[in-house]
């Protein structure tokens, strides 16, 4: 992808050859149409991820490959389990193979509480400068939820805010975190949240801050979004708090459009949103870069049901739908979305978290048959 990654058109043909064309109109998953024309076979690195993440990514690459598309892929470890294989939870082999496939298919990595190495997903959206954490929230017909019709773009920034990981202790019983707002990045995504609502036709980009509070941080992010809004006349420009603005999500969420957050609010905005659809299990999400993009979940690695055999399987399988756009087959992507909204509208074959009896294969199978 060039300039904004967002460009608007994120996207590239298999190959390493970015392909950054007119975007197509918004699909039914508020992604941005397909983009470069795929040609041959991608390879892409494929991170399976711990918990339920083998599930939930293995339906992906099944769905995928019953859609006719075919890849390469070339399947790594992260993680704790790399740890325990080759020392390191990061090892350069999954390094080398990001660096020349510059793009990866990932479950979900888990990140101790308190303890341990530091997150490998942050890692690894700062390493590749993935700055733009895109996830389509929509609701899903067959799904049962409190709203209908929601459709909210969470646009996060990616690379800095608390996540910056700069904690040190002051003194005992004392500790800091720094939070790091830089124009620059808070440029790069507000743009990038205008290229893509302005691409997908969408009227409104709220920004989601705490400038009331973080006057300096925050207000920084703000006058930044503000600067960019004024180049997107066509697009309204909101701004609100994040604590009202979680309240108004969860009364009246289509008062939203394209939310822009930085990191952290967006982490937590990502979630609450989720709720509004029906679960982590049904929202995917990708992390674009001017040179790659990784796609991977909302949801981690669900300890509490990870080997059951029963996770929701629509977000990853969706989530291998928009790495199906990047990489040029648009309408295998749709035909996947649209198979996956059949098996849900149908209700028969739902897994538990929806209050169905189905497993993941089940669901999976079902995906696949409505393929066809
Ligand atoms: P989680 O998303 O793993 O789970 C939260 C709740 O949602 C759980 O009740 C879980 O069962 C449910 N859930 C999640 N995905 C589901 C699915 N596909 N189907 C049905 N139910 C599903 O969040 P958590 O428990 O806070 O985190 C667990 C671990 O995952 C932590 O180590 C965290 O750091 C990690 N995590 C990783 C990523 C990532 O790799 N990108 C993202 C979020 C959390």
């Amino acid at each position: 992808m060039a300039r904004t990654a967002a460009k608007a058109g994120i996207g590239r043909a298999p190959h390493g050859k970015v392909g950054h064309g007119k975007v197509g109109k918004v699909n039914d998953d508020g992604r941005r149409g397909p983009r470069g024309k795929a040609e041959g076979t991608a390879r892409v690195t494929l991170i399976a991820g711990d918990g339920v993440g083998p599930e939930v990514i293995g339906a992906a690459v099944k769905v995928i490959e019953a859609v006719g598309v075919k890849i390469d892929w070339d399947r790594q470890l992260a993680g704790a389990i790399a740890l325990r294989r080759f020392g390191s939870p990061v090892p350069d082999q999954l390094i080398d193979s990001l660096k020349s496939t510059k793009v990866a298919l990932k479950g979900p990595l888990e990140t101790r509480v308190g303890e341990g190495y530091r997150s490998i997903n942050v890692y690894l959206r700062k390493l590749f400068d993935l700055y733009a954490n895109v996830r389509p929230v929509r609701t899903q017909a067959g799904v049962h939820t409190p709203f209908k019709g929601v459709d909210i773009i969470v646009i996060r920034e990616n690379t800095e805010d608390l996540y910056a990981g700069i904690e040190h202790q002051v003194a005992p019983g004392v500790v800091e975190s720094v939070k790091i707002i830089t124009a620059r990045a808070s440029t790069r995504i507000a743009r990038f949240a205008f290229e893509y609502a302005r691409t997908n036709h969408r009227h409104l980009v709220t920004a989601i801050h705490k400038a009331n509070i973080m006057k300096l941080s925050d207000g920084l992010f703000l006058k930044c979004a503000q600067r960019v809004a004024r180049d997107y006349r066509d697009i309204e420009y909101k701004e609100q708090i994040v604590d009202a603005a979680c309240m108004r999500l969860v009364t009246n969420p289509h008062a939203f459009d394209v939310l822009l957050l930085e990191n952290l609010y967006g982490d937590i905005v990502s979630d609450l949103c989720a709720g509004l659809v029906g679960g982590l299990g049904f929202v995917p999400g990708a992390n674009y870069g001017k040179h790659g993009a990784i796609f991977e979940t909302v949801h981690g690695t669900a300890p509490d049901i990870a080997g059951k055999g029963i996770a929701n399987p629509v977000a990853a399988i969706k989530t291998g739908a928009l790495l199906l756009d990047y990489l040029g087959y648009g309408s295998a992507g749709d035909r996947i979305r649209a198979a996956v909204n059949a098996v849900l509208r149908a209700g028969r074959v739902i897994t538990p978290d929806i209050d169905g009896k189905a497993t993941t294969a089940d669901m999976t199978a079902a995906v696949i048959r409505a393929l066809k």
